[in-house]
């Protein structure tokens, strides 16, 4: 289901599809970007004439390489690694490896192309790029993880620094992963380059605040929306999936600013704790034991376990989807509306399906996609980046307060954004508009490259 597009638009849209065939999640960024610009096309002709657009769509440099690497028991196994150096307009390529087996170039495109505008929104000097592999890390021992890094690293090395790509975490890199592919990057260059990885361990030039800034980020956003409705997070039943990073990291700030959330999962269940989730608990199985979420109910015997179940059926008033892609279907969409959600707030890349943005904007309740709301995890990294240029590291509190501002700021230019080109409250039009003239003015003052 899509909604109509600009004529001229519709026809770059095709030109997309033919030229990248089976790639459903490019796609599916691709055209919801597309269907916001007309009215930009409209008063920027010169990025029509100058085709923008197409030369948006088409990603920089796209690199794909084999992984090979061991078991603990000796067998050998073949993975793929992608980089997509997807546009370098505003800054040196920036964005996560992601780790999943659903991984192909598709979904590093779609990636890839949504951390353009992000990027751009968060007001820093950072492109968009994106990375990763079919790899499964899920119940690999810390070893097999090593040698995986390595092997991925020793391929990924040459195309990467602090001036040209970026990378960081995203779904199955954390900390750890980081670690491992940082140390084989310095033993292959024979350079101490922090500036090359963002995320790194405290101990070698990470910053405070990244861990968190996700979550915390996204929590910001959803705040800043209350606001506008006169409204804040006090008391309000809170529902959060995944129990990654993202999501810890939300509940923790939701709960900070006195929200209750009730709800969050993994691939395999949900948990629902009326009592508030309990997430010291959450952290020492989920960061420390590298355990499932259903372990959580023997440790809350009041807490409920349901097995392959729909987390988007607990009634809640503030939905964070932090797990990953199109996690949030029309149906789900129209589930959160008649139970009372008045705002929706994305920690993940892309939750929501087209149809569920459209109930989300025909309901009118607060809709913050991905690319602003999730936008400071990248900021922070953009924050670590700046500290490491400088070899010189700040404080949690300033940190954190300088991840609230860019917040603040990425909300307020969408929404601003979204009333001048006549969609007031759409934050989905303010995003992409926003994120995308940046760039655009600066592809047209590098000229034709
Ligand atoms: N993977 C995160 C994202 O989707 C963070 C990327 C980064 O820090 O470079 O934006």
């Amino acid at each position: 289901m899509s909604n109509k597009m600009d004529e001229r638009l519709e026809s770059m849209y095709q030109d997309v599809l033919r030229r990248n065939p089976g790639e459903a999640e490019f796609h599916q960024a691709v055209r919801e970007v597309l269907e916001t610009l007309g009215p930009v096309l409209a008063k920027y002709p010169e990025f029509r004439e100058r085709k923008i657009i197409e030369r948006i769509c088409e990603p920089e440099r796209q690199i794909i390489f084999r992984v090979p690497w061991q078991d603990d028991r000796g067998e050998v196994h073949v993975n793929r690694g992608f980089r997509v150096q997807y546009n370098s307009s505003l800054g040196p390529y920036k964005g996560g490896l992601r780790f999943h087996p659903s991984v192909y170039l598709g979904i590093i495109k779609f990636l890839g192309f949504e951390q353009i505008f992000k990027n751009a929104l968060t007001g820093l000097p950072i492109g968009g790029g994106k990375g990763g592999s079919d790899f499964d890390p899920k119940g690999k021992s810390d070893n097999e993880i090593m040698r995986f890094c390595q092997s991925f690293m020793t391929e990924l090395w040459r195309y990467i620094g602090d001036t040209t790509d970026v990378p960081a975490g995203d779904i199955g890199v954390g900390g750890r992963e980081i670690g491992y592919m940082y140390g084989q990057f310095k033993r292959l260059t024979s350079r101490y380059e922090a500036g090359v990885l963002t995320g790194k361990g405290l101990d070698y030039g990470g910053s405070l605040v990244r861990t968190e800034a996700t979550g915390y980020g996204a929590t910001f956003f959803v705040e800043e929306m209350l606001k506008v409705r006169k409204d804040s997070f006090d008391g309000k039943r809170c529902v959060v999936s995944g129990s990654g990073n993202v999501a810890i990291y939300t509940i923790e700030k939701i709960t900070q600013l006195g929200g209750r959330v009730v709800a969050c999962s993994d691939s395999n269940g949900y948990i629902i704790d009326e009592k508030g989730i309990d997430l010291d608990l959450v952290k020492q199985l989920k960061e420390v034991e590298r355990r499932r979420i259903k372990d959580y109910v023997e440790y809350r015997g009041h807490a409920r376990y349901v097995s392959g179940g729909n987390i988007w059926e607990i009634p809640c008033q503030v939905a964070m989807p932090s797990a990953t892609q199109n996690e949030i279907n029309g149906h789900d969409a129209k589930t959160l509306v008649k139970n009372g959600c008045i705002a929706v707030g994305e920690g993940a890349n892309m939750p929501t399906t087209p149809e569920g943005i459209k109930v989300f904007l025909d309901a009118k309740i607060s809709y913050g996609p991905g690319k602003a709301a999730n936008a400071g995890g990248v900021a922070t990294s953009a924050l670590e980046m700046q500290q490491n240029a400088t070899r010189d590291s700040w404080t949690f509190e300033y940190t954190e307060k300088r991840l609230a501002n860019i917040m603040k700021n990425i909300h307020q230019n969408c929404y601003e954004t979204a009333e001048e080109f006549g969609a007031p409250g759409n934050y989905v039009v303010g995003a992409n508009i926003a994120g995308f003239i940046k760039v655009a003015k600066a592809m047209v003052a590098h000229g034709l490259i």
